[in-house]
Formats: C-alpha cells, sequence, structure tokens
C-alpha cells in the first residue's frame, strides 16, 4: 500500500506507565519504531505473579517480529485443550493442537508469568536489538498527567515531560482516570484461587503426572456453574498452575488481593468435594494459594485523548476465560509499534491514537465479552467453540461465538491500512475488511464481505 506511506515521521520521547507485560511489549515495539522509550513502574520489581500466563498465536507472532528470545521464557508449547469431565476426569471436548503451527505460523506457548515479564523486560532493556535501549524507572507510581502538556507527576515527586504516553498500568488504571473514563464495573459473580503444584512434587506423591499431556485443561464447564478447574503446565513442564474457579456465594475473596498471606490448601479444596480425584488430589498437594480477583467491566466508551492512550488490562480487563488478556495487551503494543512506525507514522500523535482506537476498541472488546461467556460455558471458549459435534455443545447465539480462526487470520497491518486510508480519505483497496479476508468463511458461519 503504497499511497498509505507517509513522509513526516520524527522521533518520539514516549512515557510508558506501568512496566507489566503490556507496558514492556510497547517498549519493545516502539523502541524498534525508533522512539526513545521510558518505562515508569511502580513496584520496585514489577509486580508479577506466580502463575502461568498463554500466549496463542496471535500473541506469539510479534514476539517472534520483535525478536524476543522465547526460549528464555521456558514455556510449554500446548499440544490440545481438553475438558475433562467434573466428576470422572473423562474427556468431554478436546479440540488438538497438532496442526496449529503449521496452520497458524506460530506456536500456542504457556508461560510462567514471572520468566515471560523477565524475558519481555530483558529485550527492552537490552543493548543489542533494534533501536534505542529502554530506560525502566522503578518506584514511580504515576499520580497525574497534565493532558495539555504531556507531563506526568508521580508521588516521588518525579516530573517528566512526554510527546507520548501509555497507559499501561494494568486493571486499576490511574491513566485511565486521568482521560475521564469511569468503568462501569462489578465483582464477578465467581471467585477464583489460584495454586502451584510441581510435577515432582506429584509424581513423588504417585499421582498423575499431567505435564505429559502439554495440555491446557479444563475440569467442567459444560453444567452452566460457575465451578471450573483450569490445569495450565508451565516452565518447560516442571510446574503446574491451577486456576480453581466457583461460585462467589461459595467463597467471597473480592476484599483480598495477590501478594497477602497464602490460604490454607483446606479452603482451596472445600468448594470442590465431587470434584474427580485425581485432579483433587493434585490441589491438595497446591502451594502458594492465593485469590485472584474478578471483575467484569463493560466496554469503554474511547481510549485514548490528547497524547495518551491505553493499553492492555487499563483499556479492557477481561475475564480470564478466552485466555486472551496478555495476548490483548501484545496486540495493543503490535499497533502502536506499527502506527508510530517510519511506514505509517506521519508526524500526527492525534491521528495515530485515533487509528489506534479505531483497530483496537472492536477486536479487544470482542474479545471482552466472549471471555465473560466463557465464564460459564466452555463451549464459548475459542478451539471448544469449534467442537460443534459434542452432545453438550450448545452457545448462546452460533453467528456471534468467536473462533481460532478469526483470532488467528487477523492481519493488523492491514487493519491498519484500512482504517488509516479511511482517516486520510484515501481510496482502499486491498480485500480485507477489518484485517480479515474478504470472502473467508468462518466457522459460526460468518462469511467476511458477505
Ligand atoms: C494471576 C493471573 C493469571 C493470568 N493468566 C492469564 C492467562 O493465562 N492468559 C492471559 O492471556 N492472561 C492472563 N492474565 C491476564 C494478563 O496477565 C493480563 O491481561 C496482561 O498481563 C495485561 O497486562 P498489563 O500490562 O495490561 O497489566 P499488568 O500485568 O497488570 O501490569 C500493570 C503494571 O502497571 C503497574 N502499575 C499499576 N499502577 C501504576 C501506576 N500508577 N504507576 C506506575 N505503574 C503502575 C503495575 O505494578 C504492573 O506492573 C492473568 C492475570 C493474572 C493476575
Amino acid at each position: 500500500m503504497g499511497s498509505i506511506d507517509a513522509p513526516g515521521w520524527r522521533e518520539l520521547n514516549i512515557g510508558v506507565v506501568g512496566g507489566g507485560i503490556g507496558g514492556m511489549c510497547a517498549a519493545i515495539a516502539l523502541r524498534r519504531a525508533g522512539h526513545i522509550v521510558t518505562v515508569y513502574e511502580r513496584a520496585d520489581f514489577a509486580g508479577e505473579v506466580g502463575a502461568s500466563v498463554s500466549c496463542a498465536a496471535n500473541g506469539t507472532r510479534w514476539l517472534h517480529e520483535w525478536d524476543v528470545d522465547v526460549a528464555k521464557g521456558d514455556p510449554v508449547v500446548l499440544k490440545s485443550l481438553i475438558n475433562r469431565d467434573w466428576r470422572t476426569g473423562e474427556p468431554v471436548s478436546t479440540y488438538s493442537l497438532e496442526d496449529y503451527e503449521e496452520r497458524w505460523g506460530f506456536v500456542y506457548n504457556m508461560f510462567h508469568r514471572q520468566y515471560m515479564h523477565a524475558m519481555l523486560k530483558e529485550c527492552a532493556l537490552q543493548a543489542e536489538g533494534e533501536g534505542y535501549p529502554v530506560k525502566l524507572l522503578v518506584n514511580h507510581k504515576c499520580q497525574d498527567i497534565d493532558l495539555a502538556s504531556g507531563t506526568i507527576t508521580f508521588a516521588n515527586g518525579h516530573v517528566a515531560q512526554h510527546d507520548l504516553i501509555i497507559g499501561a498500568d494494568g486493571i486499576g488504571s490511574v491513566v485511565r482516570r486521568v482521560l475521564g473514563i469511569h468503568p462501569a464495573k462489578k465483582p464477578a459473580d465467581q471467585s477464583c484461587l489460584h495454586a502451584n503444584v510441581l510435577t515432582s512434587d506429584a509424581v513423588e506423591a504417585g499421582l498423575v503426572d499431567y505435564s505429559r499431556d502439554a495440555a491446557l485443561e479444563y475440569w467442567g464447564g459444560q453444567e452452566g456453574k460457575w465451578d471450573k478447574i483450569v490445569l495450565s503446565p508451565c516452565n518447560g513442564g516442571k510446574l503446574l498452575s491451577y486456576y480453581c474457579f466457583f461460585s462467589r456465594e461459595v467463597g467471597d475473596y473480592n476484599g483480598q488481593s495477590w501478594g497477602t498471606e497464602d490460604r490454607p490448601v483446606e479452603e482451596l479444596l472445600a468448594p470442590f468435594p465431587g470434584l474427580d480425584p485425581l485432579v483433587r488430589a493434585h490441589l491438595a498437594i497446591g502451594r502458594e494459594i492465593q485469590p485472584w480477583r474478578l471483575w467484569v467491566h463493560e466496554p469503554y466508551p474511547y481510549i485514548q485523548k490528547s497524547m495518551v492512550c491505553l493499553l492492555g488490562d487499563a483499556g479492557h480487563p477481561m475475564m480470564p476465560h478466552q485466555s486472551q488478556g496478555a495476548c490483548m495487551a501484545i496486540e495493543d503494543a503490535a499497533a502502536i509499534g506499527i502506527l508510530f512506525s517510519k511506514k505509517y507514522f506521519s508526524g500526527d500523535v492525534a491521528e495515530a491514537l485515533a487509528v489506534y482506537q479505531d483497530i483496537r476498541l472492536p477486536r479487544a472488546t470482542r474479545v471482552q465479552a466472549a471471555a465473560a461467556k466463557a465464564a460459564y460455558n466452555i463451549n464459548e471458549r475459542i478451539g471448544f467453540s469449534n467442537n460443534t459435534n459434542i452432545s453438550q455443545y450448545k452457545v448462546e447465539d452460533e453467528t456471534k461465538k468467536l473462533t481460532i480462526e478469526e483470532m488467528n487470520s487477523y492481519d493488523m497491518y492491514k487493519d491498519v491500512e484500512e482504517q488509516l486510508a479511511k482517516r486520510r480519505g484515501q481510496e482502499y483497496t486491498d480485500k480485507y475488511i477489518r484485517g480479515l479476508p474478504i470472502g473467508l468463511t468462518l466457522p459460526n458461519g460468518i462469511t467476511i464481505g458477505a
């Protein structure tokens, strides 16, 4: 699309508020686009927690594009998604990922969050690689931003001025408040306790070695209930990360946050008396049992204003049931990197941020809605949403369900070009609509452009 190329690119001095997964990805993408980037993190260790985080092909593709050394994250490459019967543990719905890389060009990784974060941080800060190394300033809690001048004020008294500010400060975002967004939100009807099980402990105790499945495994989810156990192997299979969901009526952890004292194992087991004894035995040797607070946020009306935009959980926090929160943050970072690159950035920050919102808000809020639905019906989860032949299969609206094809056929460059062309009053002739190829028929029966 030569007609899209815009002269006028200029180097920007960019501030990223929040040094989590999204903030680090934004920093990598923007340094590669030629800009000077400073990341401000409120904590001194970037606050990452001891649990797994999944990265499907739509996230993994950007890690490779940015030359991230993915091996440093010690991921498990997933081979399948398995939904098991709550009581017997027998597989009910299985989605094979054996041909996943062949189909989508990239694997489905399961990382440990701390390893993934360290891998991204190193890539952002290292001297090698494209662009200027990113500067990380810890113990810098953003307090306010002056939207007229781009000046950030921090709790430690530091003040910094930037041409562009990325608010990657997570679900409780201060930057979001500065933009005047007041979320319509409520605590989820579901609670979650997380536990880690060392594979070596399980094997020593004579329990099933689930790490061998290299699968994201689910118990329950078909019953229209909140109860669900999600097992994700990470750290090359050495660690089994368990997310245990149940009704908030059974146990309410909304007043407690991650990082406080570990909960006793009896509390973890209490909501699940009828659970498959094989996985229950794993939970019984669980460590580091921590509550994960779940909030349902309605989509925000906008995610940018002046020279500031929101990214990741700050812009579209979602329930965890599509395992796409991190991937959406990575995609946001990719969009920012493309829009401020030498090829597409005309020097007009407002235009680039408007297009960022045009492309990110619809896609991220669609995933956000699908994640809320999958909370009580696993058939809505991408992958399982293709398994229409199982007897329990039922979704709210077949034409609206989210599928792996929609997630992974998406071409962000095409979306950027289409939306930029619209903003610039130029004709867009490529055979894509919102990044999806015209004529593609999705498993929900929708044909793009029909
Ligand atoms: C336990 C857990 C498990 C998860 N599992 C998955 C999964 O399997 N798959 C998936 O896709 N997603 C998962 N997620 C969600 C996913 O991790 C997030 O969607 C993703 O990390 C988004 O990252 P973020 O950078 O937007 O926010 P965060 O990772 O929350 O990072 C925000 C950062 O901003 C910092 N910060 C906050 N306020 C300020 C301030 N005022 N000033 C400066 N810095 C500030 C915080 O300290 C933090 O480092 C999980 C999340 C949690 C907590």
